[in-house]
């Protein structure tokens, strides 16, 4: 779904990113994970051009999914785009790029004044110009599925944290968008609130979502990702399939950083 080759970002003097490859396939889960400050959200926000890389190129394959979940977006599909960061990139290909994919935030940024209902589907109707009906039927079915049907009609603070998040992740399905982004979603959460969370973002990945996540829990990462990438200092340490990584890590970096937190 998603090339990415030789990512490099700075802030200033600070290399954030120092090459960076990844292959996002269609319906994987891709576990980003590593200390803080090793680039992961800078990672993840290039991959929809929130970020823009100094230098790299990410190449974004065509969309061309049957109607139905996941990621209905385009019928019919249409060309690869591909973004040269070494070259000058339009706004109108990282608009095209940021149109493939939603993010879910670390938090949930709901309008505070907005019901749930209208939270949701401000984006499709604002941005995508669906139809206010289609999208508050598709609001209202997603809300159902996350066990989120009575809220509806709620503002974000009559929510607990855990019920705000699972609207943020409503928010980002609703755009129908091929590839889902998510930036620590959990890490804002109390601790007895992340399961739901999780579970959520796990019956995702089951229907065949294309998710890259940027976490620090690793159980889930162990449980649910299809890969694991390692980022330390701007670098991709180590990848590998989580039973590989996790339990064998061949960097002496990713067993010291896997000692520290399991
Ligand atoms: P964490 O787990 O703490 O979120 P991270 O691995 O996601 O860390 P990034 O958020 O990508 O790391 O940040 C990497 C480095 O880039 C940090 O040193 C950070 O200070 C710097 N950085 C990130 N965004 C900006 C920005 N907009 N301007 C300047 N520096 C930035």
């Amino acid at each position: 779904l998603l090339t990415v080759r030789g990512l490099h970002k700075s802030f200033g003097d600070n290399s954030v990113l120092r090459g960076i490859d990844l292959d996002v396939r269609r319906g994987s889960v891709t576990a980003l994970i590593g200390p803080s400050g090793s680039g992961k959200t800078t990672l993840l926000r290039s991959l929809n051009g929130l970020s823009i890389p100094d230098a790299g190129r990410i190449t974004a394959a065509p969309s061309a999914h049957p109607s139905g979940d996941p990621g209905t977006k385009t019928e019919g599909g249409d060309a690869p785009l591909t973004l040269d960061f070494s070259r000058k990139t339009t706004k109108r290909q990282r608009f095209a790029l940021r149109d493939r994919s939603a993010m879910v935030f670390q938090q949930h940024n709901l309008f505070p004044h907005r019901t749930v209902l209208q939270n949701v589907i401000e984006g499709p109707v604002q941005v995508q110009r669906v139809a206010r009906a289609d999208a508050v039927e598709r609001a209202t079915e997603l809300l159902e599925r996350v066990g989120l049907g009575e809220k509806r009609d709620a503002y974000p603070h009559e929510l607990s944290g855990g019920q705000q998040q699972r609207v943020g992740i409503v928010r980002a399905l609703a755009l129908r968008p091929e590839l889902l982004l998510f930036d620590e979603p959990t890490s804002a959460l109390d601790p007895e609130l992340v399961g739901e969370v999780l579970t959520v973002m796990k019956e995702l990945a089951d229907e065949g979502w294309t998710m890259v996540v940027v976490t620090h829990e690793l159980q889930f990462a162990r449980a649910v990702a299809d890969e694991v990438l390692f980022l330390d200092g701007g670098h991709v340490v180590e990848r590998g399939a989580p039973r590989q990584l996790f339990r064998e890590p061949r960097e002496e970096r990713t067993r010291q950083f896997l000692h520290r937190l399991l």
